[in-house]
């Protein structure tokens, strides 16, 4: 096996070059500072574990003894974890070395990895074209696909994950909702919120889920699901029925070269491929924010600068500030019934008609986002910026698991396929996904 240390160095070199410097990525909000320390350890190690030789990113939201999880926020700039959150537990205890903290969307709001305190990330694909990597796990993403570590966590709200993953041309797996304990991520909206993955290619992706995955004490709602099994990802299925998301169900959002890339992909196995339909996509978006909001508001409370840092009003950008406002207003007494009941009523005729759709399908196929990614600091309104997550929301308001795996390029700008399956169906899904890669290695 190489040297870890050897290949630390080789990330902190790169990361020395481009992140800061050069290419000016802006995925760290810090290195670990014990990393090389780390890495001694594991190399002296006999008996190794399962991600011995791994390095990974952790988006700063997500809590890592020692380190800062400042959550892209002035809130929590200083503010130093006292313990490591479940997932973290586990990937130390398989000896996978910690590289970082990323950088994020201020909390996890947003879908470009722009609303951070610490300045945007840029997606390294084409450094020169000043893409946005994606939010909100953009310096996470971001940090995979420039090199600067073989892996990284990330979360997934409503897009999270598979967006950066997208823009940035690597795979983001959002496990469904409650396979992997939340135990340690500081929370947007617990009710949707899901740690997963970004990777170079499926077979890491599926080790990191595996590691990652199970039922914790800590976590009430987690539960325990069926092992990954790594060899039978090798072997593409057979007769499957895939649905194509029928996109003019979605008012014509979706851009038409993106969609002809891939519905073409789709159609490259001999499956059976048919249009489905998904009734209320057009009402996810607007299902969705009642939801984040009112949860964000009452998970923000406790940052009243007392015990984590700042008063969150005092220092937080306008996105944050927006929920906040939002989240208040919506959950006042004369409001009971309404937006938030109402909500999660839709939420559940999601979930409903999920479940019909899998009962003849295996899985669901569409873009990752509905239109090109855009530049750093371009002006977008509020509406554009929701409407980026109508492909990817309606799996976290169902609680499926979904991936995004790159397909090719428009324009030099890296397009992604977003395949659905069903809850805990994850290795029929990371099998799918390992078909695709393989026509598009
Ligand atoms: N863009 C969505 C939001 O801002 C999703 C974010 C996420 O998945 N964390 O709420």
């Amino acid at each position: 096996m190489v040297s870890v240390l050897k290949k630390l160095q080789k990330y902190l070199s790169e990361i020395e070059k481009n992140d800061k410097q050069g290419k000016k990525i802006n995925a760290f909000l810090q290195l670990n500072p014990n990393a090389v320390e780390e890495a001694k350890k594991i190399d002296s190690k006999n008996k190794k574990g399962k991600l011995a030789g791994m390095i990974l990113a952790v988006k700063a939201n997500i809590n890592v003894q020692g380190l800062n999880a400042s959550c892209g926020s002035k809130t929590l700039e200083n503010y130093k974890s006292t313990y490591d959150a479940d997932v973290i537990k586990k990937i130390k205890e398989e000896d996978g070395l910690i590289i970082g903290m990323t950088n994020m969307d201020e909390f996890a709001c947003g879908s470009s990895g722009e609303t951070s305190a610490f300045g945007p990330t840029k997606s390294p694909v084409n450094s020169e074209m000043n893409i946005v990597a994606g939010g909100s796990s953009s310096g996470s993403a971001a940090s995979v696909s420039a090199g600067f570590c073989d892996i990284a966590l990330g979360s997934d709200t409503g897009s999270s994950i598979r967006i950066p993953a997208n823009n940035c041309g690597v795979i983001g797996l959002k496990p469904t909702y409650s396979s992997v304990s939340r135990h340690g991520l500081i929370d947007l909206s617990m009710s949707l919120d899901q740690i997963g993955v970004l990777a170079k290619d499926i077979s890491d992706t599926s080790l990191l889920f595996e590691v990652i995955k199970k039922k914790s004490k800590n976590d009430a709602i987690s539960q325990e699901s069926k092992k990954i099994n790594l060899n039978e990802i090798e072997k593409t299925p057979k007769n499957l029925t895939i649905g194509i998301l029928d996109f003019n169900s979605s008012d014509g959002r979706i851009d038409s070269l993106i969609r002809e890339n891939i519905e073409k992909a789709a159609k490259k196995y001999n499956w059976n491929v048919q249009t489905v339909k998904l009734n209320y996509l057009d009402l996810a978006v607007e299902t969705y924010y009642p939801l984040v909001y009112v949860e964000f508001f009452s998970g923000t409370r406790r940052f009243d600068g007392r015990k984590y840092g700042f008063k969150i009003e005092d220092v937080a950008g306008p996105e944050v500030i927006r929920r906040i406002l939002g989240g208040s207003e919506i959950s006042k007494a004369e409001y009971h019934g309404r937006y938030y009941y109402q909500s999660l009523k839709i939420k559940k005729l999601i979930e409903k008609e999920f479940e019909k759709i899998f009962k003849k399908f295996d899985c669901i196929i569409s873009p990752t986002i509905p239109r090109l990614p855009h530049k750093i600091g371009e002006k977008i309104s509020v509406e554009e910026m929701y409407s980026y997550d109508i492909l990817t929301i309606p799996s976290n308001l169902a609680g499926n698991c979904a991936i995004s795996i790159p397909v090719g390029k428009i324009q030099e700008i890296p397009i992604g396929m977003q395949i659905i399956c069903d809850r805990f169906q994850e290795q029929k899904m990371l099998q799918i996904a390992r078909a695709f890669e393989r026509l598009n290695p």
